[in-house]
């Protein structure tokens, strides 16, 4: 084929996705939806020069009066693991509602790194400045391939978009099939995304989200429905990428918040924070927060 040719053929594939992109519905939380597409500013990057990716402090969140947030104050270190945990209606998701722009709170401060104040930017404009969200239901186009998928959230990446590199160069496949890789999918790149298992998806949508190279990455219940090899597997997974990124992750889960903290990187204590009625009810060492008495009485001892 002469490069015309291929060109060509490149630039019918990106159509071809664009449309199939457009086109498809993206699951019901539309959160992905929401930051997918639009046009985000890169400009600016993080500052982790002290060391911390977040910095939540006094959120106040008020539902008709009801508090789902109440003082919360939650500081996260540059490539830490966070696991937390607490019972239903603590106000978990509503903090990663707040971290991520999609509810502003009543008051309080909420910073990315040391410079990014995540209360002034939208939701698209956060996604973009590198925090990749992971909802509870698989949000993945099922129609598509698995590498497909990859490849359209790899178009969505911002520092490619900012580059304006249009065609999935060489480095861009062997991007993807890393990637197919350590999410366990390596053989499953031709499959078509709607016939995978759940925890499968769930994978995929991990995979999708790591390929926008986000720095910091929050995960509600991500194992929630999985069998018990693939919590095992997501653990290894989050492990993997404990240190390169930073991760927040919401779990239920006990047996995978003790894979999650007693794995990895053990040279460096993990720190499990429990929310309670909008607040942080306790943090420390598992083993800590397990013999904590009032953890015992709201969530643990049921
Ligand atoms: P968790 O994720 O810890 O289970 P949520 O953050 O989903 O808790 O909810 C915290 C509290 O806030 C719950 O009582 C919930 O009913 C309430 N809540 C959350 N979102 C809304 C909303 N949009 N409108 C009214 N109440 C809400
Ligand atoms: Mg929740």
């Amino acid at each position: 084929m002469t490069p015309d040719l291929l060109e060509d053929g490149a630039k019918r594939r990106e159509a071809y996705l664009a449309k199939q992109a457009a086109a498809l519905t993206i699951g019901e939380s539309g959160g992905q939806a929401a930051s997918f597409g639009r046009v985000v500013s890169s400009t600016g990057e993080v500052d982790t020069a002290h060391g911390g990716i977040l910095y939540v402090d006094d959120i106040t969140v008020s539902f008709d009066g009801f508090r789902a947030l109440n003082k919360l104050t939650l500081n996260i270190a540059v490539g830490e693991l966070r696991c937390i945990i607490g019972p239903n209606g603590a106000g978990k998701t509503t903090m990663m509602d707040v971290i991520t722009g999609k509810t502003k709170p009543d008051s309080g401060r909420a910073f990315f790194g040391s410079n990014i104040d995540l209360l002034r930017l939208r939701e698209s404009e956060i996604a973009g400045r590198g925090i990749g969200r992971k909802f509870q239901k698989p949000t993945v186009f099922e129609q598509l391939s698995v590498f497909e998928n990859l490849e359209l959230a790899l178009k969505m990446d911002r520092r490619v978009r900012a580059s304006l590199m249009h065609k999935l160069s060489c480095s861009n496949s062997d991007r993807i099939a890393e990637m197919l890789k350590l999410i366990h999918l390596k053989d499953s790149g031709a499959r078509t995304a709607g016939d995978l298992s759940h925890g499968q998806k769930q994978w995929l949508e991990i995979g999708m989200l790591l390929m926008q190279d986000p720095k910091l990455l929050l995960l509600d219940e991500p194992v929630a429905g999985m069998t018990d090899e693939e919590t095992e597997r997501t653990a290894e997974l989050f492990l993997s990428l404990e240190g390169t990124h930073s991760l927040i992750v919401v779990e239920h889960d006990m047996k995978f918040i003790g894979e999650l903290v007693n794995g990895g990187q053990r040279e460096k204590k993990k720190i499990v924070t429990v929310l309670h009625e909008g607040s942080v009810l306790a943090e420390g060492a598992l083993a800590d927060v397990q013999a904590n008495e009032r953890v015992v009485e709201v969530y643990l001892g049921r």
